[in-house]
């Protein structure tokens, strides 16, 4: 039998828009006039009425000068800014689906998504403009189709500020689009999913919206986490990446929901957060695990007052126990751990805040309205207690892959489960713990790598004949790191100077967070099953074995 969420189910609307959601709210415990939005370098801010204005006179932009019509994608390709959440939301208002990327991209890897997106416009910053541009060149994009953000215009002249494109002229085509929450896309966000080269993972309206309720109840009713008014409710450090699912429903989507003020930092970076907590009282933060290790280990943190500080929130990649403890030996700020999936429009887990400490290394429990099955080798749901892999069904699960109806039938079981690729098991109080993965998916600090577009790249290398890209863990920095195992073609020699130049060179065709950190071994030939699937769990286990041994 499936196991139902332990919470007591939540009536999720079908028939509202996520932005209707988010600023028609009618019963908010906050003002209007609530700062929701601040950057953290600068101070300048949005109100929540600022964010209703200014997203729609952005979305009437949009329809006025573009013609934009509903379905359009808009992707995104910058750091965090307060305007991003100005122009998701607008984006959105006009009908739009949003279409997040890393701003590391590379040309050709930013191009992948505006092709495979069918992007019609793209967002970014005046630094990142060279690569915009590559890509939209490579993409058929026209440049005209760039629109700016955050501070300072194009120094060239080639594409307008946001500020620009915005409209408050009132006519019968300046309405919001007609959305039909269960049907219609609001993101696109990019995911390898269980295998293979990233996919564009489609978001309905109904499950951002059923996502962003789940969270609250959870988070603001078991946790009692407050909006509240100006200056006062809780706080939010804004350093996950907006682009990442973790950053867009737990930093910008609730925050906004639920009236928390989200201090925006262009990325992590341990001074800033730390400055910004002091100044600004920041109250919780959502995080990824090598954060959470920067609390327990980093000096600086000693050298400000983080007295306002009550919570930290892990997700996006396992948590150890020990990690927990420091951060509480050192803070005494408990460190409470969530699970999810772009799949799952973000939260599937959650721990609850008053049964910290009770249920270490679990990633607690499952939202309300989800149903989750663990899984064994044959298909079937395996004795409580034991680990299989983890299925889940529920309102936030999402439809399907862009476009790619082989890869959404591969991860859809026959009774409609979504087949998450991670070991779970769950104990008797309803608590679930993440044991392993059984997809190929490497996580370099909480962001996704997928292995198979590294092995890609490295056959692509005149040298190289053949090669088997896993993640091997780094505990020093409690992160997973992408390792290659590559076969050399005949006559060329094996060294550790030709395993530096592959690294090296690796690292020039991809984004940074991609780089082999976790070095290049060499081998004879790489596993593959007699179809010829490169057999990666082979390799990570002689790699598990290899880190035993050491
Ligand atoms: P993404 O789609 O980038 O959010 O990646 C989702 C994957 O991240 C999951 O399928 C897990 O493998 C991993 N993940 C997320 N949260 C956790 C967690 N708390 N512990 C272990 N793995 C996690």
């Amino acid at each position: 039998m499936p196991y139902p969420s332990t919470f007591p189910p939540l009536d999720i609307p079908t028939g509202i828009d996520l932005w209707s959601l988010l600023l028609e709210h009618k019963d908010r415990d906050f003002p209007v006039t609530k700062e929701i939005l601040t950057c953290g370098e600068t101070g300048r801010s949005y109100s929540w009425a600022d964010l209703r204005s200014s997203s729609i006179e952005f979305g009437k932009g949009l329809k006025e000068r573009w013609a934009w019509k509903k379905g359009n994608v808009l992707a995104f390709y910058t750091p965090n800014s307060v305007d991003t959440p100005i122009l998701t939301l607008g984006a959105l208002w006009a009908g739009g689906i949003v279409s997040p990327a890393n701003p590391l991209y590379t040309a050709d890897e930013l191009a992948f998504q505006l092709k495979d997106s069918g992007a019609k416009g793209l967002v970014t910053q005046a630094p990142y403009l060279p690569t915009a541009v590559a890509a939209a060149r490579k993409a058929g994009l026209p440049l005209s189709r760039i629109i700016l953000l955050g501070p300072g215009p194009d120094p060239a002249g080639r594409c307008r500020h946001f500020t620009s494109i915005r409209s408050t002229s009132y006519t019968q085509r300046h309405v919001k689009a007609r959305i039909h929450p269960t049907k219609d896309v609001a993101f696109l966000v990019y995911s390898s999913g269980t295998t293979g080269l990233p996919k564009g993972v489609c978001l309905t309206h109904y499950n951002m919206v059923a996502n962003v309720l789940q969270a609250s109840y959870v988070e603001g009713s078991q946790w009692r986490c407050r909006g509240g008014p100006d200056g006062r409710g809780d706080k939010q450090l804004g350093v996950l990446p907006f682009f990442h699912i973790y950053g867009l429903t737990c930093g910008v989507l609730m925050s906004v929901y639920e009236g928390w003020q989200l201090v925006v930092l262009e990325r992590f970076d341990m001074h800033k957060a730390l400055a910004a907590i002091q100044k600004y009282r920041i109250t919780f933060a959502y995080v990824p695990p090598p954060v959470v290790l920067a609390f327990s280990k980093h000096p600086a943190v000693d050298w400000y007052d983080l007295s306002s500080l009550k919570l930290l929130h892990s997700g996006a990649a396992p948590l150890t126990r020990e990690l927990t403890e420091a951060v509480w030996n050192r803070l005494k700020v408990p460190v409470k751990q969530g699970f999810g999936l772009s799949e799952t429009s973000a939260v599937v887990c959650c721990q609850v805040v008053d049964e910290w400490g009770k249920f270490m290394g679990s990633v607690g429990k499952l939202m309300p309205n989800m149903e989750a099955k663990i899984v064994g080798e044959d298909g079937q749901e395996v004795a409580e207690g034991k680990s299989g892999e983890l299925w889940l069904k529920g309102p936030n699960v999402f439809p399907g892959y862009f476009k790619n109806p082989e890869r959404t039938k591969e991860a859809l079981s026959s009774d409609g489960y979504f087949k998450t690729g991670d070991v779970f098991r769950r104990d008797t109080h309803g608590n679930y713990y993440c044991v392993d993965r059984l997809k190929e998916l490497i996580k370099y600090n909480g962001y996704p790598v997928p292995p198979a577009e590294l092995e890609g790249v490295l056959v692509g290398h005149k040298e190289v004949a053949d090669a088997c890209v896993i993640g091997v863990e780094d505990r020093e920095n409690a992160t997973e790191v992408p390792r290659a195992y590559v076969v050399l073609r005949e006559g060329v020699e094996t060294s550790e100077a030709k395993a530096q130049e592959l690294i090296e060179w690796v690292g020039t065709q991809v984004a940074p967070h991609k780089k082999l950190r976790g070095g290049v071994r060499f081998v004879d030939q790489v596993p593959k099953s007699p179809s010829g699937k490169v057999l990666r769990r082979v390799m990570r286990e002689q790699a598990r074995k290899e880190l035993r041994a050491a």
